[in-house]
């Protein structure tokens, strides 16, 4: 303990210089579409400087066709956090992301971002907001998102649909009709979905400004909506901040009790807990580590898993080499319990979809063979196998 301490101090203290370069360096990973960048609704702003147009983007990922199955010899890592959109529903297809992807990138979810950011022209006038720090105006739940992911994956060849595993996001989590949503899904596009998720529930910044209630760990619609996911067999991938920003005085993460009491009410539920539970504001707090240990160790959370994705967690990571040691520590103790994620934004090269992979090489140096093969590829194999499989298994008996 005493050991793990320490080094978390370390972490802490290289924090504190290193935050304003996070900051930006999270712009850059969550703008990807910065104002004026997306083709319809921005045709009123004003592009910003290096902005791509649509059409730059479509062109900037196009490229032959790998041949079938190419990739399998040599890919290095599989991506179990990606979004192909932005907040006004613009980015790269899905058959872009294979191309990205190439033969670096085995395979990866696909999903685009499950909030769309209103353009109020009351509030920003000819000025098309792209991100949801631009406006004071609110987002909302685009559900047709559900049925774009479909239609492009469903448009793919079977080589490729076999790289990509399809989430439903286009929810509200706080709605009791949220698993609803979810079967109709399912049932309209059998064969196409593997999971749920990115879906949030508390996060800096963004869960004030949806429109209508806040989402709530303590909510039945959520306990509803994880325990249809268990019934069918979906994976779960949920952003929730352990504590709230600027709280480095709370010694105890403000949601880490919600968080445990909503885990142990879904044991049956294959849960990914996004970024660690960290965000570009929500530090590491207390003895982080500890905390993640403590589930990982507890025989009751076996069903939960976290993901390392975020450049902003990235950063906190190898951040000195006394934090990339205790992570790798952790990581090699419970190898079967990590997955890699890149959480960037509709990647237009592969240089971008891998640049957060790159930034872990001092943390995947550390870990020992098997476990830098799992978090980088078979723990995902085996959950997405695990829930391609069950998936179809519900569809066959529940479609018409
Ligand atoms: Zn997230």
């Amino acid at each position: 303990m005493q050991k793990r301490s320490v080094l978390f101090h370390a972490c802490r203290g290289g924090l504190a210089g290193a935050f304003l370069v996070a900051l930006a360096a999270c712009g850059l990973t969550h703008e990807p579409a910065a104002p004026g960048a997306c083709g319809t609704t921005a045709t009123n702003a004003a592009p910003a400087p290096g902005a791509a147009s649509a059409a730059t983007v479509t062109n900037a990922v196009a490229g032959s066709a790998m041949p079938p199955a190419a990739w399998q010899g040599t890919y290095e890592v599989n991506d179990v956090h990606v979004h192909v959109t932005n907040y006004v529903q613009e980015g790269i297809t899905a058959h872009s992301l294979l191309e990205v992807m190439g033969n670096k990138v085995g395979r990866a979810v696909l999903f685009g971002i499950p909030l769309q950011q209103t353009w109020s022209y009351r509030i920003s006038g000819d000025y098309g907001p792209t991100y949801y720090l631009h406006t004071d105006a609110p987002l909302y739940y685009y559900s047709f998102t559900d049925a774009v992911t479909a239609a492009q994956y469903r448009a793919l060849p079977k080589e490729e649909q076999s790289r990509l595993d399809p989430m439903i996001i286009g929810f509200n989590p706080s709605d009791m009709y949220a698993a609803d949503h979810i079967k109709r899904v399912l049932t309209t596009f059998p064969g196409v979905f593997s999971g749920i998720g990115e879906f949030t529930i508390h996060k800096e910044f963004v869960s004030s400004k949806i429109a209508g209630e806040a989402p709530s760990l303590r909510d039945p619609a959520l306990d509803r909506l994880l325990d249809f996911a268990a019934e069918v067999g979906l994976v779960a991938l949920m952003h929730n901040d352990i504590t709230i920003p600027f709280s480095k005085d709370r010694p105890i993460p403000a949601y880490l009790s919600q968080m445990m009491d909503l885990l142990g009410r879904h044991p049956k539920t294959t849960l990914i807990w996004a970024h660690t539970g960290l965000g570009r504001v929500i530090q590491p707090v207390g003895d982080h580590l500890a905390i993640i240990e403590s589930i990982l160790a507890d025989s009751k959370f076996s069903n939960v898993y976290f993901d390392i994705s975020w450049d902003v967690v990235a950063k906190y990571v190898v951040s000195s080499p006394a934090t990339i040691q205790a992570t790798a520590r952790l990581i090699n103790r419970f190898p079967d319990r990590f997955l890699f994620g890149s959480d960037e934004v509709a990647p237009t090269s592969q240089e971008k979809l891998l640049a957060v992979y790159r930034q872990y090489a001092p943390l995947f140096a550390q870990l020992d063979p098997v476990a830098s093969e799992k978090v980088r590829k078979k723990n995902y194999e085996r959950l997405f196998d695990e829930a391609r499989r069950r998936v179809r298994a519900w569809e066959r008996t529940h479609v018409q």
